[in-house]
């Protein structure tokens, strides 16, 4: 018999902030671990906890709050999770799964060993490797660092030694070690969200995501390849899940190049941006299916309600207050769902919110979603 269960989340963002909104639906409780005060999840709960993981106290007082322990990033270090574990308590996803995800080389080598397929890669060791890197990539790869990188910060596209040079020392200045990674000429980038409990694993459909500067800024539900290859995807996805010994919620993404070889680009541990569009667009969402599976408990429908879902990032498009300017403009289309995450302060570029439109005719949602785009103002 579950209590009223209160679930541990470390991180406050918007992927925290979703996420809480379902445990409450749901009855849960939710406490949040986060920097700062009124983050856009800290906000929402008086068991808000101040301060980080390095903090052995606070996280100690943290654990003992909290009945089980999720995250919404994979930058937390896996040591971290480890103590919350010898504390006794669980952390789902764990923090095995966790330390062979969040080193992006440790992730592709765990990934190749399990005959998934990925873009070819291979150590980077000094600013003197470009012709050893290249003999094996090509002269134009991608060096990335293996910690810490989100939405292309970390991530450098290379043509030639000079610009290796000037990657390794603007990369190594903010980031440890690097990994170089071939080119991959897509023609699409797809994602798949897959959730696990001990009983039960689940796709989502997979979708199409187009990026705009590295940031994930349209998402298409499902992608318009043919049903073979969204299946291709769909056992993919549940591969890298299984080769990182995964439980909980998994975001994988993926490019599709011209011929139709699928090849993983990374998994994430958590809600994914390529997923929001689940909210409204699937029977359960990623985030109600991420608070059940972090409990065990049966997992709903990852079915689609209507043929297509268009999602769309609302990005800051000025420095101010996080609200929106315009509301009555914003709510204008009645069929759109308007999603703000209660950031404080708006800065051009930063992910302030989403929009998602659903419908069975594909042309049309889209269009009134990139119409509705252009129109809010946050
Ligand atoms: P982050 O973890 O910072 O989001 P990713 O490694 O996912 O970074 O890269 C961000 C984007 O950069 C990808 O969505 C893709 O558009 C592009 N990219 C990444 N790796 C490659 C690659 N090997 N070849 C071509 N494009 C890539």
């Amino acid at each position: 018999m579950i209590n009223k269960k209160k679930i541990g989340i470390l991180g406050g963002g918007q992927l925290a902030r979703m996420s809480a909104f379902q445990a409450y639906k749901l009855g849960f409780d939710i406490a949040i671990l986060e920097k700062e005060k009124k983050s856009p999840a800290g906000q929402l709960t008086h068991n808000e906890f101040v301060g980080w993981v390095n903090d052995d106290k606070l996280l100690k007082q943290f654990a003992e709050e909290c009945d089980i322990i999720t995250l919404e990033n994979e930058f937390i270090d896996a040591d971290r999770l480890k103590f919350i574990e010898s504390l006794g308590k669980k952390v789902i996803p764990s923090s095995n799964t966790i330390r062979l995800i969040q080193d992006k080389f440790t992730q592709k080598k765990t990934l190749l060993k399990n005959n998934i397929p990925v873009p070819n890669f291979i150590e980077v060791k000094s600013i003197n490797d470009y012709e050893r890197i290249s003999a094996k990539l090509g002269k134009r790869f991608i060096v990335k660092s293996r910690k810490m990188g989100y939405d292309g910060y970390g991530n450098a596209d290379v043509k030639n030694v000079i610009e290796f040079k000037e990657a390794y020392k603007k990369l190594t200045n903010r980031h440890s070690n690097l990994y170089a990674e071939e080119f991959v000429k897509f023609s699409k980038e797809l994602a798949v969200m897959v959730v696990r409990t001990k009983k039960e694993i689940k796709t989502y459909p997979v979708v199409e995501t187009i990026q705009k500067n590295h940031i994930c800024h349209t998402v298409i539900a499902p992608a318009q390849i043919s049903k073979r290859k969204l299946k291709e995807a769909e056992e993919i996805g549940i591969k890298c899940v299984k080769a990182v010994k995964g439980f909980g919620l998994f975001g994988i993404e993926m490019f599709i190049d011209a011929k139709g070889k699928i090849l993983v680009n990374e998994m994430a541990p958590r809600p994914h941006n390529s997923g929001h569009y689940t909210i409204e667009g699937c029977v359960t969402s990623q985030f109600e299916n991420h608070v059940r599976a972090v409990l065990n408990l049966p997992l709903g429908s990852t079915d689609l309600v209507k043929q297509y879902a268009v999602m769309i990032n609302l990005l800051g498009k000025r420095n101010g207050e996080g609200t929106v300017q315009n509301y009555k403009e914003s709510l204008g289309e009645p069929n759109l769902h308007l999603h703000i995450y209660g950031k404080a302060k708006s800065r051009i570029g930063r992910k302030m919110g989403h929009i998602t439109i659903v419908g069975d005719n594909l042309n049309v949602i889209l269009r009134k979603a990139k119409q509705m785009e252009k129109k809010i103002i946050i």
